[in-house]
């Protein structure tokens, strides 16, 4: 089962594990866990496990190399600079590589939600995209902007959902934001003074 199979109905986990904006996280989290070359499948199995995916999760080699496919093309979107591009993007994948929508609650286990996958034991690489493309949509639906971004730090890279409303981010975290504000100013200071800080 790729979603959560099996979660409290009381509490918060019906309001916030299964929120548009927890499954669009959980894309950006993955996007940036499958953006190394060799991915540990143990790396990729905690932040499914982060976001509620129950044990055991096994992910072989294959499982992996299908996800970083997936995780290539979903960055796609994520680097849209306009709502336009965001939504071009997500039409390509959603033509190429998602099913038609519907509802499932995995046999009573979940609260009912959409997936864009074939069947609830999709393999890891649709389940991927196809749960992404889905929260993703509705966030461009919701918001009528990109709904995340590349981190602007080049050493990072990182994707990360951007917040519902405020300033926009440029940066994934805040170390991140320190990191480069730290480095602007340190080529401020040697532009300004050459001999002291060559
Ligand atoms: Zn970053």
């Amino acid at each position: 089962m790729r979603y959560i199979a099996s979660v409290s109905f009381n509490g918060d986990d019906r309001s916030t594990r299964h929120s548009v904006l927890t499954t669009a996280r959980r894309a950006a989290a993955l996007v940036n866990a499958l953006a190394d070359e060799h991915p540990d499948p143990a790396d990729v199995a905690d932040v499914l496990r982060a976001y509620g995916e129950p044990d055991p999760i096994d992910l072989t080699a294959r499982d992996i190399a299908g996800m970083r496919a997936a995780a290539a093309s979903l960055r796609q979107v994520f680097a849209a600079e306009h709502a336009d591009d965001a939504a071009a993007a997500l039409n390509r994948l959603l033509k190429d590589h998602t099913g038609p929508l519907r509802l499932t609650s995995h046999g009573g286990g979940t609260p009912w939600h959409p997936h864009l996958d074939h069947d609830d034991n999709a393999p890891w690489d649709e389940w991927l995209l196809a749960s992404s493309c889905m929260s993703l949509a509705v966030l461009v639906w919701d918001r009528q902007r990109p709904p995340g971004r590349i981190c602007a730090s080049t050493s990072c890279q990182n994707a990360f959902i951007t917040q519902g409303s405020g300033p926009e981010r440029r940066y994934c975290s805040r170390r991140c934001a320190t990191r480069e504000r730290v480095a602007a100013h340190r080529r401020s200071r040697s532009a300004e003074q050459p001999d002291e800080t060559a």
